[in-house]
């Protein structure tokens, strides 16, 4: 039997609550598979700030290295805000993600019928919605060189090389064969030189896909089409800048920050977490939304460990709570049927796993 050794960092807030009930989705789906899961836990965040003094514990990085996979909840909160830049807690989770090599960043957007009323375009427009944002995530601007600022003047560069721009583009073919087969490439190839590089390597790549149709469009256009006609698109394959815009944008169509998950590959290991904070408003209530964090779960099953028919388990089984018209708190005007807690919602969706 195959065992995964799978690294658990819950971080802060909310973050323990969701990331115990997707295990406890994931020991559902393992016990009708033929694998099973080892977990071991490792800190991140404030919680690990105030342990070690650190929000990114050397031990950490080794943990997650040695497993096959991170599953990650939140972190963050307004009790470290006030520390230097680089001991709060999100520089530690950006410094976690260089160090892992995660260049990929997945993005779904789906929109669920049953809660088809959370967002805030026309019932028209969002229905049947179900996309994919791949973004790079460790190059581009965010990171280019030279970079820096004087009393009166700041720059940035955005850089690309062929060869990050090769493997973030197999990335978002592989994704469209298991799905529609269409990748969409966003770039500003009419302005910058790096684009055009972008848009001329992604063309190469995609012959290796002969199967896969690809488009171009111009980021702005792109923002544009997103809320004007989103079914349009399968996959969005995109640069650091504007998948970071595209996917939140992407995001909003569902309406719900607590149902959409994230998956962060790279060559040896993927970090899968929703795309929401750590909700210190709401934590230790057992009011979270869990989904999120199931939803990556299953995203680690699938992109993570190829366990595509587990992974089908579990969305299916959040379908099946949502259409049932269970509901956390935060999606309780849109009919629920009954608002349950984080806990209950997660011991729904396990118990709707198909032996
Ligand atoms: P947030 O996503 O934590 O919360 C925004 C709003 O959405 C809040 O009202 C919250 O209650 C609600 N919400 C979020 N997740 C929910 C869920 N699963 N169920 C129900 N409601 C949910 O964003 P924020 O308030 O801007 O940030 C809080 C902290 O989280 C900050 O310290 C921020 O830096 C950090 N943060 C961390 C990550 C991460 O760990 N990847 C991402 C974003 C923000």
């Amino acid at each position: 039997m195959k065992k995964y050794k799978i690294t658990l960092i819950k971080g802060d807030g909310i973050g323990p609550e969701i990331v115990d009930e997707a295990v406890k989705v994931l020991d559902a789906v393992a016990s009708c598979s033929d694998f099973s899961f080892s977990y071991e836990e490792a800190l991140m965040g404030g919680c690990a700030y105030d342990i070690t003094g650190d929000p990114l514990p050397k031990e950490t990085i080794s943990i997650a290295l040695n497993s096959d996979a991170v599953l990650f909840g939140a972190i963050g909160g307004e009790k470290w805000d006030a520390l230097p830049r680089e001991m709060r807690p999100e520089s530690g989770l950006l410094r976690f993600r260089k160090e892992l090599g995660v260049y990929a960043n997945l993005r779904p957007a789906v929109v669920y019928d049953e809660l088809i009323n959370a967002s805030s375009l026309k019932a028209s427009v969002v229905k049947g919605v179900d996309l994919m944002v791949v973004r790079e995530l460790i190059g581009g601007i965010y990171f280019g060189e030279p970079k820096g600022r004087t009393a009166d003047k700041g720059w940035n560069t955005m850089v690309y090389t062929r060869d990050e721009i090769v493997r973030i583009a197999h990335q978002a073919f592989k994704i469209a064969m298991q799905r529609s087969k269409r990748v969409c490439s966003v770039d500003k190839a009419n302005v910058l030189d790096v684009s055009q590089l972008w848009r001329d390597t992604v063309i190469e790549v995609a012959k290796e896909y002969p199967e896969v149709e690809l488009s171009h469009m111009y980021v702005d256009n792109a923002a544009m089409q997103l809320i004007r006609d989103p079914r349009q698109f399968d996959v969005m394959l995109t640069g650091n800048i504007f998948g970071d815009i595209l996917s939140d944008e992407a995001s909003m169509l569902s309406g719900s920050i607590g149902l959409l998950p994230s998956a962060s590959v790279g060559a040896k290991i993927g970090v899968y977490e929703p795309i929401h904070g750590s909700a210190p408003d709401i934590a230790g209530q057992g009011i979270a939304n869990p989904i999120a964090t199931i939803a990556s779960a299953s995203m680690m099953l699938r992109y993570g460990l190829d366990e595509i028919e587990a992974a089908d388990k579990i969305d299916t089984a959040i379908k099946k709570a949502l259409s049932e018209g269970y509901r956390t708190q935060d999606l309780a005007q849109f009919d629920a049927k009954e608002v349950c807690s984080t806990s209950e919602m997660g011991s729904i969706i396990a118990n709707y796993i198909v032996r």
